[in-house]
């Protein structure tokens, strides 16, 4: 079941990496099936359903807009945020669009992008089928795609191993499909979790690009702060959500004085790094999938605040972090879920929070058994947590909730770093019970927008 880290944390675009990024993907994957059929420059038209969830709160997730971009040829990890709109404004007016940049066709998206609110497919929420045709209306080539959560895309007949284009018939030296395997792997080798991460990192990329790769991917997060504390302003979607970052980041800097004064102000940068991806996330910025967009902040926020506000942190301790925090997000992708629609947002923020506590804890020389004891803390009490976006964004209450993810995490590393790591719940009985959870829970409480806060807050 291991998955390349370069999968897990991926560089993207916002709002969402199962609405957003997915269906992105998805429509690229169409257009190198079509190409490699040798049918794309036959194409006269493409038509594109979507179901499930990702009807219901597509508009509000962008899902419109990464369709339109993913058949133009753009993909989330290379398009320039700033040139989205005229991208897409271009397509819209001129309803025409170049299938991979260069064969273009007549696109109405009324009648070539529908949303199929009342559908479901069988695999799982989310939902996509492409259909391409010639001048005759003859059928090209249709496929059925999922959006499983994170990113990943899974062709209706790859949904057992879904992945992302990367070879997934790898064989890592050192695998594991649950914390108990991971920890016994540890106890007889003497590794420590992000040893064996990293070791089994090489089944999946070259050596000597693991590294740069990780911190290409900090430095994204770090990016994503930067611009988040440095933009004011109103979020796009409607809901005339401010950002807050900006605010309190000017706050803290013009007066830091006040920090003296204030023991806690520490929590008050962590917020304003969590709250600050976020919004980026939210405006459809550049962010990190960590392991989903929704709970992009958590991650960057809980490592910001290692390496600003822990002693000894270094450049060994971040890659430490990432890493040992990837096995969990490995763990809990592999034994519940990290897609909303399917377990609610115990599977973005729980599973970030999980994630960010033992990377933490790792980080800060803890034992193996600690940080298993800080993602089975992180996640013990996310359980149950619903997902239901005001209005279909990615805003409320999902930009606030990830700085309680962050400050659930640090807590969670904290409790764990002063036991020994013996502890009554393991991390597998957790993520059993999480799945287990999202199985019970209501749809309406999985990325739908039919229940929670998105039906009792009353838009302004
Ligand atoms: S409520 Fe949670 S799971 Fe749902 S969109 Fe917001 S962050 Fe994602």
């Amino acid at each position: 079941m291991i998955i390349s880290l370069f999968d897990l944390y991926k560089i993207g675009i916002g709002p969402s990496s199962s609405h957003t990024v997915g269906p992105m993907w998805a429509a690229n994957r169409f257009l190198h099936a079509l190409q490699a059929a040798g049918k794309l420059n036959d194409t006269a038209r493409v038509g594109v359903c979507l179901y499930g969830s990702l009807a219901l709160t597509g508009h509000g997730h962008a899902t419109d807009t990464a369709i339109l971009l993913g058949l133009a040829g753009e993909v989330p990890d290379e398009v320039d945020p700033d040139r989205i709109d005229d991208i897409v404004t271009d397509i819209r007016t001129r309803q025409r669009l170049k299938l991979f940049g260069k064969h273009e066709i007549r696109f109405i998206e009324s009648r070539d992008l529908l949303f199929l609110t009342d559908e479901r497919l069988p695999g799982h929420a989310n939902g996509m089928r492409f259909t391409a045709w010639d001048a005759e209306n003859e059928t090209l080539l249709s496929e059925v795609y999922y959006s499983t959560g994170g990113g990943f895309v899974a062709r209706e007949d790859e949904l057992e191993g879904e992945h992302i284009g990367r070879d997934s018939n790898v064989n890592p030296p050192f695998p594991f499909s649950s914390a108990k395997q991971l920890l016994d792997i540890c106890r007889i080798t003497g590794m420590r979790i992000a040893d064996v991460v990293l070791e089994n990192e090489k089944a999946f990329t070259e050596e000597e690009r693991i590294r740069p790769g990780l911190f290409r991917i900090w430095g994204a997060m770090q990016g994503s702060i930067r611009r988040g504390c440095s933009t004011d302003g109103v979020l796009p979607g409607g809901l005339n959500v401010t950002r807050r970052a900006h605010k309190l980041y000017n706050e803290m800097i013009h007066r830091p004085e006040a920090a003296l004064k204030d023991p806690l102000s520490v929590l008050d940068w962590v917020n304003i790094y969590a709250l600050a991806v976020n919004e980026e996330n939210a405006a459809g910025g550049r962010v990190v999938t960590a392991p989903t967009n929704g709970a992009a902040g958590v991650i960057p926020a809980v490592l910001a605040y290692y390496d600003r506000f822990c002693p000894g942190a270094d450049e060994e301790g971040i890659i430490t972090f990432l890493a040992t925090a990837g096995a969990i997000g490995m763990l809990i992708k592999h034994n519940a879920s990290i897609s909303a629609a399917e377990v609610g947002c115990q599977g973005e923020v729980g599973a970030a929070c999980s994630m960010a506590a033992a990377g933490l804890v790792a980080a800060m020389g803890g034992s193996n058994e600690q940080a298993e004891n800080a993602a089975e803390i992180g996640m013990e009490h996310n359980l149950g947590l619903t997902c239901d976006p005001v209005n279909g964004l990615v805003q409320v209450p999902c930009i606030e909730r990830n700085t309680m993810g962050a400050m659930k995490a640090i807590n969670a590393a904290r409790l764990a770093l002063k036991g020994d790591g013996t502890h009554m719940v393991s991390l597998d009985e957790v993520i059993e019970t999480m799945r287990q959870t999202g199985l019970d829970m209501q749809e309406k409480y999985k990325e739908t927008a039919e229940g929670g806060l998105a039906v009792n807050v009353v838009e302004c």
